[in-house]
């Protein structure tokens, strides 16, 4: 007899939907309040890096973005 349906994840809560984390009894059924809870908290982890390197990706490229000399002159040309 099943005992119901659940998420497929990868080892860091990851779903096959981009940006969507699961832990717990959603991915894991035989999972108790102490094995729910450190999934969780791993996954929390691995959300907060991946959020980072979002944030670090985006400063780099505006970073590296072409940007007008700010007081160049103009040649008039
Ligand atoms: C009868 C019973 C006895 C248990 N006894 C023990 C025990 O003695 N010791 C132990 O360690 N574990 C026990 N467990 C297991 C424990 O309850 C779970 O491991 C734990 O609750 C899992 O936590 P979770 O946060 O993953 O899920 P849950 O605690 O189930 O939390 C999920 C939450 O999501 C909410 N939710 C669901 N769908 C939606 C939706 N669409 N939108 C918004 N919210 C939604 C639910 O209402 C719920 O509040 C027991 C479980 C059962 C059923």
């Amino acid at each position: 007899m099943g005992v119901g349906t659940y998420l497929e994840t990868d080892a860091e809560g990851a779903t096959s939907v981009p940006g969507v984390w699961a832990a717990g009894n959603v991915t894991d059924l035989r999972a108790q309040v102490l094995a729910s809870a450190a999934a969780a908290a791993w996954t929390a982890v691995v959300i907060n890096n991946h959020l980072m390197a979002e944030e670090l990706a985006a400063d780099l490229a505006a970073y590296r973005a072409p940007r007008s000399l700010t007081g160049a002159r103009s040649t008039g040309a």
